[in-house]
């Protein structure tokens, strides 16, 4: 079976809008996806529409990429499975979307004193009913400032500690835990070796992490190598964490790919592992 748990759409910083990445997925033939999009749950439903009426087998489960900070890293926190219109996610979403907003005119500002006048009206119009996320400010100095690609934006301007970086205002691991959590879900944390940590700070987010109720680990990334991967695999089952795989798609590109390489390690305990995957007839029939 082909699972995916961490993907993104237009509805965050993916380049693909829900119904084209439900597409590529279909194409691909995966079996199970989650459309993670930064701080927002809408591609679900819109993605749970559009499969309604194309009839096929695809099962989709809800998802979303919380930011949260500690102590000076931001740490992803991927929710799955959970009710995307529980009164207490929308909540803390919607103060996400506040911060992200906030942030994002903070930014545009820093820009401005580097010599990169009117940014936001460009991004604000990339962005559409999205969130709005540095990718997009990324995007846009590679467009219309010369940039040669996002990386060297990132590396130069909206980077921790670069010109135009602005330190954000998330929330903690524990209020995105505890909200995945209240909705129903499994919370994972999310690409656990992007984060250059050493042991000692690993043990001690997993420790925090598990606290607030934290169930997950996301042992699988695409974009991490193989051996990264199978160190993740061993936190996890010291730690006794489930395992997740996701391939973080923004986007076509020669690097990643929706379903892809997702294998996990032998020995863990997958997260899905009690969900009850349903069979083609059955989600054709929902
Ligand atoms: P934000 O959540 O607004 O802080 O934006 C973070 C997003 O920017 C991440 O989810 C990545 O998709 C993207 N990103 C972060 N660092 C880089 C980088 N060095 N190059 C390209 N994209 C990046
Ligand atoms: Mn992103
Ligand atoms: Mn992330
Ligand atoms: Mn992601």
């Amino acid at each position: 079976m082909k699972i995916d748990l961490h993907c993104h759409t237009t509805c965050s910083d993916g380049t693909l809008s829900v119904e084209e990445l439900i597409d590529r997925a279909h194409t691909l033939q995966v079996d199970v996806l989650a459309i993670t999009d930064h701080d927002d749950v809408r591609a679900f439903e819109r993605a749970s529409h559009y499969q309604k009426s194309q009839k096929r087998a695809l099962r989709l489960i809800p998802g979303v990429e919380i930011s949260t900070y500690w102590h000076s890293f931001e740490i992803h926190i991927v929710g799955l499975n959970f009710d995307p219109q529980h009164p207490v996610m929308q909540a803390f979403l919607k103060k996400q979307g506040q911060i992200r907003l906030e942030r994002a005119a903070k930014i545009a500002e820093k820009l401005e004193k580097c010599g990169v006048p009117n940014i936001l009206e460009k991004v604000n119009h990339m962005v559409g009913d999205g969130q709005i996320t540095r990718s997009h400010f990324a995007r846009v100095l590679v467009r219309d400032h010369g940039f040669k690609d996002m990386q060297s934006a990132f590396d130069k301007l909206l980077g921790k500690g670069k010109k135009a970086y602005v330190k954000p205002l998330w929330p903690s691991i524990t209020e995105a835990v505890e909200t995945i959590v209240s909705a129903g879900g499994k919370a994972v944390i999310a690409h656990p070796g992007h984060y250059g940590m050493s042991g000692k700070w690993m043990r001690r987010l997993i420790n925090e992490f598990k606290q607030a109720g934290g169930i997950g680990f996301e042992v699988v990334h695409a974009k991490l190598s193989p051996a990264v991967n199978r160190q993740m695999a061993l936190f996890a089952n010291e730690y006794d964490l489930e395992a997740s795989a996701g391939s973080d798609f923004h986007g076509p590109s020669r690097w990643c790919e929706l379903g892809r390489k997702l294998a996990l390690p032998e020995g863990v305990t997958p997260i899905w592992h009690d969900w009850e995957l349903t069979s083609t007839q059955e989600s054709l029939s929902q």
